[in-house]
């Protein structure tokens, strides 16, 4: 698979706290990357160590492809949007799109009205940014990561503080620049079920580390709905399974397997892999909700 972002075991101490610790994530080109984790987790120092805000204590990471000092001349190909956006509260949205569009060496016109466009903003042309809501704040942020058509955006908790309907915005918003301008995003956030709705791969940090790294197919089947089956023969118990039709199970590791249908015939199952000579040591249905899996593997109650 070809990777726009990999880190390198990237780690940064402060003091004797390792915010980052030893992580190392594959952002595939075209991705929407989410970066799961609680608050202090350690996602704005990982995003902060991508975009060269800060440098790391150990470790490195590589951008298309390149490593070390040979990444500088592709960091202008990064847009981001880490913590408040930096914005003149008294100007409107174009004029602030225009700076930023001047200090990057940006002289097209056209620019600042296609991205107030692309962000939805253009019905507030005349409103200063100090009038603006949290939300249209957010878009205007990403309208100025996106100056200088970046390949890479990256989005420190974007739907922070917003409403449903803000938060919908933002997500077609994220949504429309990766199908149509084929962006990868990366997006912070300590809410798994509004980044589920988008992300094509996820990375779960906590404490500095990166617990798992994984892709939504893979994130869906550990949490979807289905029967798992501890048997003392797994290879018996999918001929079984399969004499009886079912072919939508899959082996999770030695002795589990996971069907995905039929849910209401667990009876008939065992029964079934009884008259077999397989003896079930466990079934039960699972549906596990995604909050539940991610609170699973970090432990215990969200402290958001
Ligand atoms: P949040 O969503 O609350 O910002 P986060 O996952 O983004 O959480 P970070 O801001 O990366 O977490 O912080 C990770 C840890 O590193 C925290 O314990 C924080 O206090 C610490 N930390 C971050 N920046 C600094 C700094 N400049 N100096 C000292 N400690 C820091």
């Amino acid at each position: 698979m070809e990777y726009l972002l990999t880190t390198n075991d990237i780690t940064k101490q402060y003091g004797k706290q390792k915010a980052v610790n030893a992580v190392s994530i594959h952002v595939p080109q075209g991705a929407v990357y989410g970066l799961i984790g609680r608050n202090g987790a350690g996602k704005t120092t990982l995003l902060k160590l991508i975009c060269g805000l800060a440098s790391p204590t150990d470790g490195d990471f590589s951008l298309f492809g390149k490593t070390g000092r040979e990444t500088s001349e592709y960091m202008s190909r990064i847009g981001s949007l880490i913590e408040t956006p930096g914005v003149y509260p008294n100007l409107t949205a174009a004029e602030n799109l225009k700076i930023k569009c001047l200090a990057m060496g940006i002289r097209q016109k056209t620019v600042v009205n296609e991205l107030i466009e692309i962000v939805g903003l253009s019905s507030a042309e005349k409103k200063k940014v100090r009038n603006f809501s949290l939300g249209m704040k957010q878009r205007l942020g990403i309208a100025l990561a996106l100056v200088g058509s970046p390949d890479l955006v990256i989005l420190d908790e974007p739907i922070n503080g917003l409403d449903p309907q803000g938060i919908a915005e933002i997500r077609e918003t994220i949504f429309r620049l990766n199908k149509e301008k084929n962006i990868t995003f990366i997006i912070s956030s300590h809410i798994l079920e509004e980044l589920s709705k988008i992300a094509t791969d996820y990375g779960i940090i906590h404490n500095g580390v990166l617990l798992q790294e994984l892709a939504r197919e893979e994130l869906l089947s550990k949490c979807c709905e289905r029967i798992e089956l501890k048997t003392d023969d797994t290879r018996k118990a999918c001929t079984v399974l399969e004499n009886m039709g079912i072919t939508k199970f899959k082996v999770v590791d030695t002795d589990t397997i996971h069907i995905f249908e039929r849910l209401s015939d667990s009876g008939e199952i065992t029964m079934e892999l009884a008259k077999n000579q397989v003896k079930t040591i466990y079934i039960a249905v699972k549906n596990e909700a995604l909050e539940d899996y991610y609170l699973s593997l970090t432990g215990g109650e969200e402290n958001v």
